[in-house]
Order: C-alpha cells, then sequence, then structure tokens
C-alpha cells in the first residue's frame, strides 16, 4: 500500500538504515520497557522489536499507520491512537520506560517542556532520546555565554542529563525536511536542585530572557523588594546579562524565589 507522507503531521520517515541501528544502538533494548511516539511506518520499531524488548507502548496520532503497524505485530505491543501531547504520561506505565521519538520538531520541544514540568520526585522514564531540529538541539545542550545559551537549556538541564549521539542529515528521511536534525539522549539527574514547582524555572527565565540584552540588575528588581541583598546572598553579580549566569545560578534564584514568598 502506497503511503502519502501527511505535511500537518510532520512526517518525514527516516529510512537510513545506518541512522536507525545507531538510534537503536544508544541504549539497551533487551528487556526494556519500551514506549516509542511517532512510529509511523514502524522504521525504528521495527528495529527496536529485533532486540526483544519486554513491552513496547506505541502512541501515534495517525489512526491509518497505526492500524498498518496492529496488522503487522501483535506480540507485547500496546497501540494508542492518540496525541502524545494529551495524554498523561505518569499513567502510562508502572514500569520505567525507555522512550524514543522522532516526532515532528515542533511537538518534540513541547513535549520535552511539559514532561519536564510535569516531573515529580519519581521519574517516569529511564532514558528518553529524541530527534529535534538540529539548531534546536544545539540550543538545549549550550552551555552559559554562548549566543544559543536560554531559557530551553536551563529548563531542560535541571532534571537531566543530556548529550547529542548524532546529527543527520536531511536526505536520510523521506520526504526530506528542509533542515539538519540531532538525535539527543536524557537521563535523570540523581540530584538536582528541589523546587516546590518547576514552573518557578519557567517563570524566572521567562523574566531573564525576555531582557536578554539587559544587566540582570532589571530582572533582580522584578523579582526580588531588596535585589542588591538577595544578589548578595547568592553571590551574583548584578552587571552581568542574562547569558552570563550558569544553569546553577538560576536555580538558586529559583529557589530563593520560592523561599521569599513562602
Ligand atoms: N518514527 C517514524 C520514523 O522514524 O520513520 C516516523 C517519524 S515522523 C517524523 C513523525 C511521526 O509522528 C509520524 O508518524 C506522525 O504521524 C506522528 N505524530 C505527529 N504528531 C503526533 C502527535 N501529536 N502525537 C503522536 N504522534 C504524532
Amino acid at each position: 500500500m502506497k503511503i502519502i507522507a501527511k505535511k500537518s503531521l510532520g512526517q518525514n520517515f527516516l529510512f537510513d538504515k545506518n541512522i536507525i541501528k545507531i538510534i537503536t544502538d544508544c541504549t539497551k533494548i533487551e528487556n526494556k520497557n519500551i514506549l516509542e511516539i511517532g512510529p509511523g511506518t514502524g522504521n525504528l520499531t521495527k528495529e527496536i522489536i529485533r532486540k526483544k524488548p519486554k513491552k513496547i507502548l506505541l502512541i501515534e496520532k495517525d489512526t491509518k499507520l497505526l492500524d498498518l503497524l496492529k496488522k503487522k505485530y501483535t506480540e507485547n505491543i500496546t497501540f494508542i491512537n492518540k496525541d502524545v501531547l494529551k495524554i498523561n504520561e505518569n499513567f502510562l506505565s508502572k514500569e520505567k520506560l525507555v522512550v524514543f521519538g522522532n516526532l515532528p520538531y515542533n511537538i518534540s520541544t513541547e513535549i520535552l517542556i511539559k514532561w519536564i514540568l510535569n516531573l515529580g520526585s519519581k521519574v517516569w522514564f529511564e532514558k528518553l532520546i529524541l530527534m529535534f531540529q538540529k539548531e534546536v538541539a544545539d540550543r538545549i545542550i549550550s552551555k552559559f555565554n554562548t549566543s544559543t545559551y536560554g531559557r530551553l537549556s536551563i529548563m531542560c538541564n535541571w532534571r537531566l542529563n543530556i548529550k547529542k549521539i548524532i546529527d543527520i542529515k536531511p536526505n536520510s528521511f523521506k520526504p526530506k525536511p528542509k533542515v539538519d536534525s540531532s538525535l539527543l539522549i536524557f537521563t535523570p539527574k540523581e540530584k538536582f536542585f528541589n523546587l516546590d514547582s518547576p514552573k518557578t524555572i519557567e517563570k524566572i527565565t521567562r523574566i531573564f530572557f525576555n531582557q536578554k540584552r539587559k544587566k540582570i540588575k532589571k530582572s533582580f528588581n522584578l523579582l526580588f523588594n531588596n535585589a542588591d541583598l538577595v544578589a548578595e546572598k547568592l553571590q551574583i553579580n548584578l552587571n552581568l546579562r542574562p547569558q552570563n549566569l550558569d544553569y546553577e545560578d538560576y536555580y538558586l534564584i529559583a529557589k530563593e524565589f520560592e523561599n521569599l514568598r513562602n
């Protein structure tokens, strides 16, 4: 059956066998509980199944494609015909999941941020292996004092260790996307700044990076009644700009903001 890729669902199918091998070799699959989001025509799924996972959950929005996969595979697979953005990930499995996702670019970022904001003390996944537009992946892994550093890297690095696996050229996909892609692997951090709410980091970084070129004194004044005292306590120089503060500085600021508000 001829499959016509739906642009609206960001369907760029990965057919490069070498890349599929790199993706499925970057973590142990045997006997693991796997979640694949956006399996599409099943190119990755096939290789995942070959590696003998304990069970697989597949979440795919496109009913037709999921029906085709249902006909092909049966054993130990749960098919979920839903929009991944509308699913409560905490109820997917009792056991921790290894997640693979070659999703449309905009959804990869949205789902990652949603998952980070919803993280409780117990993390529901063991690893996330996700595809991004290369430019976005570079922002996620960027370090302070670089031009790509910003909210995305600060939010993602709060609870997750992040590593780039590989950059992928458009000709590994059909149809070809217009941009390069990168595969990132995320593992939960054992030690991280405990905050009452992840939304605090979202709020703090929004205030700082809305005024990206201004000195951070301005943002401090918006957040704290006595900005100079707080800056002194946290040993942060108010003449710096948002890109000069390391991740940890932002987590410290978020913690102090929560302490003073409570
Ligand atoms: N994983 C396949 C591969 O590598 O060839 C397909 C990748 S394609 C870039 C993205 C897949 O995600 C498509 O199959 C698409 O239908 C599915 N998808 C798009 N939006 C989705 C959503 N919100 N929830 C679940 N699946 C979605």
